[in-house]
């Protein structure tokens, strides 16, 4: 078991702490169901200010249990964010710097939602000596089954029930769990989502690969035939092979953003100390179905009412639980990585976040 990682209601006591020593900055957002094993779940809103011009972006972490070091970082990330505001100062990830300017336009302007432990059960049980330091999913019972647990990251209603990359069996690792947000840990996502109609952009925070991935995970993109897309039954039993038929649409200009704020999340990641991350659509990992950024991004596309959210998945590091000195070094790299992907949704262009619902025609 690597040391130095906060425990499990450490992480929530770290957000706890900061609403109360920032309360003018900072609300605290008591998520509405408890976890599985009865944890209360917070989430933290940073922002000066209030206003319909702001922007909201949501950040996650600690959605897969033995994925240790992103809860920490999330933490330290909010942490580090408000005491340079209130001190006016500016922030340093190894030679990376955001200015003082920058991090008070960031506070000024960004409604930024921060939920750094989705799992508290899944952590917990990881960081038991009774437990499995390898645990996956949250802690669900799942009865008459021969195992607990279902994969967070696979519950979600996108194509929930095609099965790509999923599996119906409970003691699978990528048990989808017996319905689309069956869990109380998908639920309350979706509830600051439905709540916080201003987040443009979500970022899921996985470990580990060193890839910075987007939409879509369940076949490969295209841009030219929008009638061949995931609501579309007439495709149904064609999706989830690479390089083959079927591929999934997305508006070219909302693609072209993808890999352009992609790139610079890598490149300021790269920045800190020369680990340069790979950008790529999800599927090119592996075909995915019922994630939060394809569910994020999906959402306009299925309710007209919903906001576009631009999802992101991150997969921070080389391994599950690396060392605390180079969880550190993670800690430092992906928070620079987060600050240029917080400024890439304030500059954004409105075109791209202004929640087109119906996918324009080619050409
Ligand atoms: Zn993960």
């Amino acid at each position: 078991m690597a040391t130095g990682y906060l425990p499990a209601d450490g992480i929530e006591g770290v957000v706890v702490h900061l609403a109360a020593t920032y309360a003018s900055l900072t609300e605290l957002i008591t998520l509405p169901e408890q976890s599985v094993e009865k944890r209360t779940i917070h989430a933290l809103k940073i922002a000066n200010g209030t206003g319909p011009s702001r922007r909201g972006i949501l950040l996650l972490g600690g959605v897969h249990a033995r994925e240790l070091v992103n809860p920490d970082m999330l933490v330290t990330f909010a942490t580090r964010l408000l005491q340079a505001y209130t001190t006016k100062t500016g922030l340093k990830f190894g030679p990376v710097s955001c200015s003082k300017a920058q991090v008070k336009r960031i506070v000024d302007t960004v409604d930024l939602y921060i939920l750094p432990l989705v799992n508290p059960d899944g952590r917990a049980f990881v960081q038991s000596p009774a437990g499995d330091p390898m645990w996956r999913k949250n802690r669900a019972p799942n009865p008459g089954q021969p195992c607990q647990g279902v994969d967070l990251n696979r519950n979600y209603d996108f194509l929930w029930s095609s099965g790509i990359g999923t599996s119906g069996a409970a003691c699978s690792d990528v048990f989808k769990g017996p319905a689309a947000f069956s869990e109380p840990e998908t639920r309350n996502v979706r509830h600051l989502l439905d709540t916080r109609t201003n987040i443009v952009c979500l970022a899921d925070v996985h470990s580990y690969a060193e890839l910075v991935l987007y939409p879509w995970g369940d076949d490969d993109n295209q841009s030219t035939d929008p009638a061949m897309n995931f609501t579309n039954p007439a495709f149904d039993g064609q999706r989830g092979v690479h390089g083959t038929g079927y591929r999934e649409f997305i508006d070219a200009d909302d693609e072209t953003w993808f890999a352009t704020v992609g790139d610079a999340v890598r490149d300021s990641i790269a920045a800190v100390r020369g680990r340069t991350y790979t950008v790529q659509q999800g599927i090119l990992l592996y075909p995915t179905s019922a994630t939060v950024h394809d569910y994020a991004y999906s959402r306009h596309l299925v309710q007209a009412a919903d906001r576009k959210v631009m999802g992101f998945t991150i997969e921070t590091g080389r391994e599950f639980q690396p060392p605390w000195a180079e969880a550190e070094q993670i800690i430092e790299e992906v928070q620079a990585g987060l600050v240029t992907l917080i400024q890439s949704a304030m500059r954004a262009a409105e075109r791209v976040l202004a929640g087109k619902t119906v996918a324009a025609p080619p050409g």
